[in-house]
């Protein structure tokens, strides 16, 4: 394995095409680009608008299993997957979600694929990239500014300083400033009063970046955002304060989609990056619409486990691009299916076929998940090279067993070449309609929407709320928030909101904590299980391995 390179050297080893040859692959010429540098551009407003009511291509969704912590490879199946469509001749695009500084020094790595299916420059895009996360923390951060300063004037709102709901974020896992007070030291310095951080990516205007249709729309969401309540318990929205004017212009460029690509030059757009654990965990809608517009093919992910990203991409996202998934791809891989098995971290690499065997109940949900919207699933075994071939035909014969799609996908080893035989699998289902469907309609209660996604997708017995989330449930329906879907925050590694319950947990209900209203968004957060909105670091984070040379060059970056 020692001879094996890492990401990043695979990644510095790459001959970029300059950006406007990838951009011309998609019929794109350098007048739509913005250049940032000479392997990176935003395209332009003109370029977005144009492309509005233009026939659209097929549109392909990467999912996966309940992933072991470090992930499964759904960046890098949908990075090889691209590539695969672009060797064997469709016109083809990558829509990726923007990584986080969050994961990337922490434990989980960055968020642009591996071995040779990777979008690159890795580095860049790993650290500050187009600088969209800076923007969308600080529109987070001068709302915050925003409504402390009007607290201090004189508070004409009559703003409870209690009851601002309205948090700082940083795009970092900081454990230390998930509760802080603010305002001390004096009458000059502010009205004390509590307030906390969340990770940048779980920020309300992350999520309203990502589904907003155009500058307009992003701004006409940016002033619905619920900031807190008055001392009578009114709402106070953005648009109250009279700010969403500053906020969006703050915003302006990160709305523009970011062009790069990947080792083999497929055109990729990385958008936007909300998680899927804690907020919706889609690219942008814009980015994806665009996509769309301009290829025949399109390749897109979800984070972490179809319970999660793929729930929400179908569930609340479809809605707003009313464009879904002709096939969605599930990657499993060996690792994580012993691991549902009842293996533990570090016996994952030894072979172990009743467990394999054992752990394939968590695919068989993730399968029927995908099933369950009207959408044909294709299971895309992404090979470890410790993986044995007794193991791999286990989970073909499993697949072929139960009349379910299957690809061994080699793209970490072998790029493009890699993902032909998934390609093979794919396309006769681009050529197919499906009838899509949701888990729930948006004229179901609240409450029922969430037993809805725990009955089917999670396949728990039903719903708790705790005392605090039943009188959140009556106030939501009484503001009007009924009509929202409802975004889940739930743990990524099982099922249901117990990391502990591995496989394909029964017998097991959901608790749900706390509802937060995003108006701006347009659903309603429903908080479940220990899941946190301001992530913690390990005791060995990724960034102790990280280093630059006298010359700038990134390492230790994975
Ligand atoms: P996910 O998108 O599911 O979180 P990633 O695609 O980001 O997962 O991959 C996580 C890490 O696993 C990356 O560092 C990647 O290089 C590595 N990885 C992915 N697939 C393989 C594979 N088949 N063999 C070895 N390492 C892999």
């Amino acid at each position: 394995m020692s001879n094996v390179p890492t990401d990043i050297e695979i990644s510095q080893k790459a001959k970029m095409i300059p950006i406007q040859d990838i951009a011309s692959k998609v019929g794109l010429s350098a007048e739509n680009l913005e250049m940032y540098g000479k392997y990176k551009a935003k395209l332009s407003y003109d370029l977005l608008n144009s492309l509005e009511g233009k026939k659209e291509g097929k549109l392909i969704l990467v999912t996966a299993i309940n992933p072991t912590p470090a992930g499964e490879g759904k960046s890098t199946v949908t990075v090889g997957l691209g590539d695969a469509f672009q060797k064997v001749g469709y016109k083809t695009m990558i829509a990726l979600r923007e990584p986080s500084l969050g994961p990337t020094m922490g434990i989980k790595g960055g968020a642009t694929g591996g071995g040779y299916a990777q979008v690159v420059p890795m580095d860049e895009i790993n650290l500050h990239f187009t600088g969209d996360l800076h923007a969308i923390t600080t529109a987070n951060n001068a709302l915050s500014a925003l409504i402390d300063n009007h607290i201090h004037q004189g508070n004409t709102l009559s703003i409870d300083p209690r009851r601002v709901l309205w948090k700082r974020v940083v795009d970092l896992n900081d454990r230390a400033l998930r509760n802080v007070l603010v305002g001390l030291g004096g009458p000059i310095q502010g009205v004390p009063r509590e307030d906390g951080f969340d990770i940048t990516v779980a920020s309300e205007i992350m999520a309203i970046l990502c589904l907003a249709k155009n500058l307009k729309d992003l701004k006409q969401r940016i002033s619905n955002i619920v900031i807190g309540y008055t001392y009578e318990r009114e709402v106070v929205k953005v648009k109250d304060l009279g700010v969403e004017g500053a906020l969006t212009l703050l915003l302006k460029d990160a709305l523009k989609p970011n062009l790069v690509q990947t080792l083999e030059g497929t055109p990729t757009l990385i958008h936007g990056g909300p998680f899927a654990n804690i907020a919706h965990g889609c690219n942008s809608v814009i980015a994806t619409k665009t996509a769309l517009s301009l290829a025949d093919v399109v390749v897109t992910e979800a984070g972490f486990g179809a319970d999660l990203g793929a729930e929400k991409f179908l569930n609340i996202k479809t809605r707003i691009t009313e464009t879904n998934p002709s096939a969605v791809v599930v990657v499993a891989t060996i690792r994580a299916l012993k691991m549902h098995g009842g293996v533990k971290k570090d016996s994952l690499k030894e072979e172990n076929i009743d467990a394999l065997q054992t752990g394939l109940m968590n695919l068989a949900k993730h399968v029927e998940n995908v099933q369950s919207f009207g959408i044909e699933p294709v299971v895309a075994l992404n090979k470890f090279i410790f993986d044995t071939p007794e193991e791999v035909s286990v989970v073909k014969s499993w697949c072929e067993n139960n009349g379910v799609r299957f690809a061994l996908t080699e793209v970490w080893e072998k790029g493009g070449a890699g993902g032909e035989e998934l390609v093979k699998q794919i396309i006769p289902l681009l050529k197919k309609d499906c009838s899509f469907t949701h888990t729930y309609d948006v004229s179901d209660s609240l409450q029922t929407k969430m037993e809805k996604i725990a009955k089917n997708i999670y396949g728990a017995k039903g719903v708790e709320f705790t005392s605090k989330a039943k009188k959140q449930l009556v106030e939501c329906e009484r503001q009007g928030y009924g009509i929202f879907p409802v975004c889940m925050a739930k743990t990524p590694v099982s099922l249901s909101d117990d990391p502990t319950k591995i496989g394909r947990p029964t017998d097991f209900v959901i608790t749900v904590r706390e509802l937060r209203p995003k108006v701006g968004a347009g659903f309603v957060v429903a908080l479940t299980g220990d899941v946190m909105t301001m992530p913690g670091l390990p005791k060995q984070p990724a960034a102790l391995k990280m280093d630059v040379d006298e010359n700038g060059n990134a390492m230790g970056l994975f």
